[in-house]
């Protein structure tokens, strides 16, 4: 355990410098985390060494710690061995200014034809350190480097000195104030020696990528090195807490790793990214966005419709979630393949593969080579022109081998393969791609993750999705005539709250968290309190009852005079205005109270509004066009919804009362029927709109 996190961001600017890419330290410790930005290399050496005085220090710096194999080696021994000679070397005014190039070239003196590093950012010329990439024997990156890019990650190269994004003369310029550090108090640096009490550990921000461009999103003033140090010194605190920390530090790790390093926390970058808190502070909607244009009597549900839809945006927070634990999680950000599908071309069948080159019409006879191509165990060599090899479903194919026939089309015997030509060329092979290839967006942002899309991610090498997190929805009733307690007598004034289960349940279904908040009676006061609470536990709030504008529609006098209401009245059967207010920042849906108009303008309004805010996009509901088992006569003037269902034969019947208390109505229903704003004469057998229940969500 250590007392503090130091995050050292380094440069190696040839002048004090400030903000971007200038050095950045970050301390996380029980009081909290700061960053500082410092001036000058000699300035951040004593920073650093005073908190390493107090001991108990981790010190990550986002620089290469060692070279790849085959470097130090050749000029001073072991890893550790090249930060003392390089302390030895290395002049670093209290200007910044240095010779680091002239090191450079020192130290390519020490190979045979071109040494690896290059890259000069000055005018000169330097002897021994060329501008471009030269052909040299060393590998271009270390192991820990390799799997990082195996896994998406582009780090740059420690060759190189200059130019976008090097980081060639931050080693140069940081490994002696390393040594100095290392030698000065009691320091281990890691994974080359066993931990002590102070530990100098590789880190790279880049891991936290995606966080660090979401809190740049929230914090447009700060710098990226600023955001970075601050989030990886808070999430290695975190780790440092709950002994995840230790347990990377005492990790096993590739023998690579004792020459060339390795990178604390890359095995495990979701531990990282979950031990931020997941910060986003959602986007606030405008406290206009629910007005109404003056005069406006009665608006179309069509025309309320688009209006909501344009007021809407997502509300939800962003997380990082491991794939497979992202199920029924909305995608937050456009997810690209990792890996193509097919990762290689493959056979379909199990069969027999061969060069198509070397096949005609006719009967073909061709040598069996030894040995298989299976699945996940690769043919090993190439597979001569004019043989075949036994092949099964799902192998890579073969060098040699671009077309496989069936095997119930062959006869073989030990050595050899017959079957009837000609055959298609590429027959029964997968092109490597041919579903997916890699780089690709596989899904774009707002799909809703469902077991298809698991499999889909989980194929392609994605490991961890930017998901929204589940849209928090608060529902409360109100209502002097309501009970919410189910067990209790009800008195003769009094009815069971209908609404508030039904609604819960709703949200439930459609993948939201539903928020309890309660029943609270016809009592400004009350109501004032619970909308607090509801605006503090939930994204949005539905209420349900005093949503109209009369005497003891107390809910919409709250939201008038302490929010921002704007009264919808909408035309539309059954259902009263709907009120819409912004309650300390939240969303509030005031429906109406009666549960059938409740439960017609949650599914018409709220769903589609509550999909927008959680990121899954607008919803349209998706309906058919059936035969009426009923009749009727519909005015003109408001949208009609029916309590409907199919009959045998596929019409659909309607409830024998359009009474907006009958709720059994609605359990008796499937669906909806929908009758347009306008006049209609409805005659048996004519087509109407009928829009099932499993098509709202409701099933
Ligand atoms: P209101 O919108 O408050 O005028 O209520 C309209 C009708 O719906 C009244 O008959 C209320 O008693 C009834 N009602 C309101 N809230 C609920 C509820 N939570 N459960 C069942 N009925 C309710
Ligand atoms: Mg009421």
């Amino acid at each position: 355990m250590f007392d503090r996190i130091a995050i050292l961001d380094w440069s190696a600017a040839g002048r004090p410098k400030t903000g971007k890419d200038s050095i950045w330290l970050a301390v996380a410790d029980a009081e909290g985390v700061r960053a500082t930005n410092i001036p000058t290399r000699t300035e951040a050496e004593g920073a650093v060494a005073a908190l390493m005085k107090q001991g108990r220090t981790l010190l990550g710096i986002d620089v290469s710690l060692a070279y790849p194999a085959g470097f130090a080696e050749q000029i001073a021994g072991g890893p550790l061995d090249l930060w003392g000679w390089l302390a030895q070397h290395i002049s670093d005014a209290p200007d910044n200014s240095n010779n680091h190039r002239e090191v450079a070239s020192l130290m390519n003196s020490h190979f045979q034809g071109e040494g690896p590093l290059w890259g000069n950012g000055a005018k000169a010329e330097i002897d021994g350190l060329p501008r471009l990439k030269p052909a040299h024997a060393l590998p271009e990156w270390r192991a820990c480097e390799k799997a990082m890019r195996s896994a998406g990650a582009q780090p740059s190269s420690c060759w190189q000195l200059a130019g976008v994004g090097a980081v060639g003369a931050q080693m140069l310029t940081a490994h002696p104030m390393l040594h100095r550090l290392q030698h000065n108090t009691n320091t281990s640096v890691w994974p080359f020696e066993k931990p002590s009490e102070n530990v100098i550990a590789e880190v790279y921000p880049s891991l936290l990528s995606a966080e660090v461009k979401a809190h740049l999103a929230r914090h447009p003033a700060m710098v990226p090195d600023q955001a970075q140090v601050t989030l990886l010194a808070q999430a290695l605190w975190t780790l440092n807490g709950n002994g995840t920390l230790a347990q990377m530090l005492h990790a096993d790790l590739p023998e690579a790793a004792k020459i060339e390093g390795w990178v604390l926390g890359q095995d495990d970058p979701i531990a990282l990214r979950r031990a931020l808190p997941p910060v986003q502070e959602p986007p606030r909607l405008r406290d206009d966005c629910f007005a109404m244009p003056q005069g406006v009597s009665w608006v179309p549900v069509d025309e309320a419709l688009e209006r909501l839809r344009a007021a809407l945006t997502p509300l939800a927070q962003v997380q990082a979630l491991p794939t497979h634990m992202a199920h029924g999680r909305i995608l937050a950000a456009d997810t690209v393949a990792r890996r193509s599908n097919p990762p290689r071309p493959n056979s379909a069948v199990d069969g027999y593969g061969f060069a198509h080159a070397t096949t005609g019409a006719g009967v073909q006879t061709l040598p069996l080579v030894k040995g298989r191509a299976a699945a996940g165990q690769p043919f090993d060599g190439a597979v001569p022109a004019g043989a075949a090899v036994r092949i099964l479903t799902g192998a890579i194919l073969p060098d040699g081998v671009d077309t496989v026939v069936l095997e119930e089309d062959c006869a073989v015997d030990a050595a050899s393969v017959t079957f009837d030509g000609p055959v298609k060329p590429r027959a029964n092979t997968r092109k490597a791609g041919e579903d997916v290839e890699a780089g690709v967006t596989a899904l774009t942002q707002g799909t809703k993750l469902r077991a298809p899309e698991i499999a889909l991610l989980s194929a392609l090498g994605v490991p961890e999705v930017q998901v929204y997190a589940p849209l928090r929805v608060g529902v409360l009733s109100t209502g002097d005539e309501i009970i919410n307690r189910p067990d209790q007598d009800a008195l003769p004034h009094q009815i069971y709250d209908a609404n508030r289960p039904m609604l819960l349940s709703l949200l439930d279904r459609w993948g939201y968290t539903p928020v309890d908040l309660g029943h609270v009676k016809d009592d400004p006061k009350r109501i004032e309190k619970a909308l607090d609470r509801g605006a503090d536990r939930a994204d949005v709030i539905l209420t349900s009852g005093g949503a109209s504008a009369g005497d003891e529609d107390h809910t919409s006098r709250i939201l008038r005079t302490k929010g921002t209401l704007s009264s919808w009245r909408i035309a539309l059967k059954p259902g009263r205005p709907l009120a819409l207010s912004l309650w300390n920042g939240a969303p509030v849906f005031g429906l109406p109270g009666n549960p059938v108009a409740a439960l017609v303008c949650a599914l018409v309004f709220a769903r589609p509004a509550l999909s927008l805010m959680s990121g899954a996009g607008w919803l349209e509901p998706i309906g058919f066009t059936v035969p009426a088992a009923f009749e009727k006569n519909k005015k003109p003037g408001r949208r009609e919804y029916l309590r409907a269902r199919l009959n045998a034969k596929g019409e659909a019947e309607v409830f024998k009362s359009e009474g907006s208390g009958r709720i059994s109505g609605l359990a008796w229903a499937d669906g909806l029927v929908e009758l347009d704003d306008g006049p209609a004469q409805i005659t048996h057998g004519a087509p109407v709109r009928y829009i099932p229940y499993a098509m709202l969500g409701l099933t």
